[in-house]
């Protein structure tokens, strides 16, 4: 098979070979609902979503509902997450956001991303995990992983993450863009590591313009 040599081609071949070799690529952060969801993602800011699995459970069976977290004493809340880092401001957006959705959705997630983008601590990664993950809904979420390997891969030039997100939509069907972005974080942990790409290991080499030893 000959190399792929538009970025859309690149970006297909990606989605096609990743799935291979990532069939159990999901998401990582625990979760039984939307609500849930969201917050474990405001939290895994700075943060691996395996310190966020440890401090959610707690934290959930003390606030289960938007309007429980609403209503918390934020110096509780900043005791539960405070080993996820930057807890105040965590802590802060995550009750904030509780308090939107009581007062504004009925106590639920919206779908919409400008709803989603209006609440406290939520940009459009965040969203767009929700909306992918939790909401099947399309969403492209673009963080650092996915970043970095498209730009190393040519699919795109772009360096801002919204850039990046709009550009590489058109070319990923609308149902398949949360995969292709949880393949490629899956790749960013495993092989194509930030400080030391896995080149030798990597199945997108043989066409990868950045591919070294
Ligand atoms: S060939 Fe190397 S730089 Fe290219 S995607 Fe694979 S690991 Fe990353």
């Amino acid at each position: 098979m000959g190399k792929p040599r538009t970025p859309g081609g690149r970006a297909r071949r990606t989605h096609e070979l990743l799935g291979e070799e990532y069939p159990e690529a999901v998401c990582e952060l625990d979760h039984q609902d939307p609500f849930q969801l969201l917050v474990a993602t405001i939290l895994s800011a700075q943060c691996t979503d395996k310190r966020v699995n440890m401090v959610t459970p707690d934290l959930f069976a003390a606030y289960p509902t938007p309007e429980d977290l609403a209503a918390a004493p934020l110096a509780h809340v900043e005791e539960l997450v405070r080993s996820t880092g930057f807890f105040a401001t965590k802590a802060r957006n995550i009750v904030g956001m509780a308090q939107e959705l009581v007062h504004r959705f009925d106590g639920r997630v919206p779908g919409k991303m400008s709803d989603l983008v209006s609440l406290p601590g939520v940009g459009r990664k965040t969203a767009n995990v929700v909306r992918s993950v939790a909401l099947g809904l399309p969403g492209l979420p673009v963080d650092t992983h996915v970043a970095r390997i498209t730009g190393l891969l040519g699919i795109t030039e772009h360096k801002d993450p919204v850039k990046i997100e709009l550009e590489l939509n058109p070319m990923v069907p609308a149902a398949e863009r949360g995969d292709f972005s949880m393949r490629l974080i899956f790749h960013g942990r495993r092989v194509c590591i930030a400080r030391r790409p896995r080149c030798h290991e990597c199945v997108l080499a043989w066409f990868c313009p950045s591919a070294g030893d």
